[in-house]
């Protein structure tokens, strides 16, 4: 619903267009006696148009309208005179008038004139101050857009039109028009995606992060991580060639391990020494094995996608797992809904996920814990519960739990671990473009929900 600011001395004729004509044609109307009550009416009611009589006591309707435009505003404004004198037309329109009424006018030609000012693309920028705010984003370096909440684009900062190739684009304007990177577009266009990395045609790569608030629009902001992404990817090469050469002297290690105790009997004290040389090298290795299980995931080369019942991966995830359970003798209940639809998924990536989330579900929780899996459909999604009664993660810790080598206060010393796990965990459920939380409170227990987008016959089996 348009909004307009009708100001006018004159209570009678105030009231009369306001009430009797404006309101009935479905318009917001806030009215003024005259323009300093007018002005001090603009910043908080937004009007998308102005309708002001010229002759009023204090300010005249177009010093009005300077006062208006010196604020920043930049309203619509028509201008009724009882004095149709050319010289004020001139004015009035080099002061960008949009349109001229003269007393006694016609009703349907002031609707007339309303309606072609507000069905031409209305250019509101913003108050002075904030214009001043606005320049100072310019120094910024990372990228930023504003859009208004109809998808027009209403700021780009400086490094943004670098980046995007805009030279000083005219505002506002449509993003569909201005922000022609298909990456962009997309983001924009989707209604969930919050986060996400793209490149941008200055060969740079992007986090992108998007804030929104109703009635305010949308900030993107696009963080440049080109070097943090090559430094990722320089380390990850490294530790992939450390790890596979540091892999077969392990097999070797723990052939010979084997070996010792064929050869010939053991005293107990070289039993126990063997023992624990044999604990040292299956922790490298289970590190070592966990650091090229990530790197392959990272780099995404095995995972093909397909059609995937994610109940058959669970209850194989669980079985193997029976003995560690049993072991530590917790209670295990698992609770699956029928009817779930497959996720587009990799069989073998999604077992290691749930084996993890499981694994730790075990270790973390002290001997005779419950642990319990959920899995059910809710809204189009598939949702996996992994929940324990165990020790728990402080709050503060939680945000770094998907960190490489990451392991909490709480754990560190007691429990033995390579901080890959969730790592692991967090990397397969993004190559899924799924989503995963915890809700967890020390000495409470855990939860960790892991959602997919589920396949549905009607759409096609591509995750959202
Ligand atoms: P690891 O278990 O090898 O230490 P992870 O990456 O799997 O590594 O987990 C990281 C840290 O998160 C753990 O060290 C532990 O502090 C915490 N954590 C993970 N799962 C749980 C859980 N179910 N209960 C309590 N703490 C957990």
């Amino acid at each position: 619903m348009a909004r307009i600011l009708l100001v006018d001395d004159a209570a009678d004729t105030r009231h009369f267009l306001a009430e009797k004509i404006l309101v009935p044609e479905g318009y917001a109307v806030d009215i003024a006696s005259h323009a300093e009550e007018a002005l001090a009416l603009l910043a908080q009611r937004q009007p998308d148009l102005i309708i002001s009589d010229y002759l009023m006591p204090g300010l005249t309707g177009l010093d009005f309208l300077a006062a208006v435009q010196s604020q920043g505003f930049e309203i619509p404004f028509i201008l009724i005179t009882a004095e149709g004198s050319e010289a004020l037309a001139v004015r009035a329109l080099r002061m960008g008038v949009r349109d001229y009424l003269i007393k006694p006018f016609d009703i349907d030609d002031l609707l007339q004139a309303i309606h072609r000012v507000i069905s031409t693309p209305v250019r509101r920028t913003y108050p002075a101050q904030e214009v001043a705010f606005f320049s100072l984003l310019n120094d910024v370096s990372s990228l930023l857009i504003h859009l208004d909440e109809n998808q027009q684009v209403r700021f780009v900062n400086w490094p943004a039109q670098q980046a995007l190739g805009l030279a000083e684009p005219g505002l506002p304007q449509p993003a569909s028009a201005l922000l022609v990177h298909p990456d962009l577009q997309s983001l924009l266009a989707s209604a969930e995606l919050r986060e996400a990395q793209l490149q941008l045609p200055n060969q740079r790569t992007y986090n992108v992060e998007v804030a929104s608030r109703p009635g305010l629009g949308q900030l993107v902001m696009l963080h440049d991580v080109t070097t943090l992404k090559e430094l990722d990817r320089v380390k990850s090469d490294f530790v992939t060639a450390v790890s596979h050469d540091v892999r077969s002297p392990l097999t070797t290690i723990l052939g010979y391990l084997d070996l010792i105790g064929r050869a010939g009997p053991l005293n107990e004290q070289q039993r126990k020494f063997t023992q624990h040389i044999l604990f040292s090298v299956r922790s490298i290795t289970e590190l070592i094995s966990d650091l090229l299980d990530l790197s392959k995931i990272e780099a995404g080369f095995d995972i093909n996608l397909e059609p995937t019942p994610l109940d058959v991966v669970l209850r194989y995830a669980a079985e193997s797992l029976l003995t560690t359970l049993e072991a530590k003798q917790h209670r295990l209940s698992v609770d699956i809904s029928p009817h779930l639809p497959p996720i587009m998924g990799n069989a073998l990536r999604l077992k290691q996920l749930m084996g993890n989330l499981l694994q730790n579900a075990i270790k973390y929780t002290p001997p005779g814990g419950q642990i319990s899996l959920h899995l059910y459909a809710d809204d189009g999604f598939v949702v996996l519960q992994v929940a324990d009664n165990g020790i728990g993660i402080p709050l503060e810790e939680q945000p770094y739990i998907w960190d490489k080598f990451f392991r909490s206060e709480n754990a560190v010393d007691d429990y033995p671990g390579t901080g890959l796990g969730l790592s692991i965990v967090k990397t397969i459920v993004d190559a899924h473009r799924g989503r995963i939380w915890v809700d967890s409170a020390p000495g409470r227990g855990s939860v960790f929900t892991v959602m997919f987008s589920g396949i549905h016959d009607d759409t096609s089996p591509t995750p959202r």
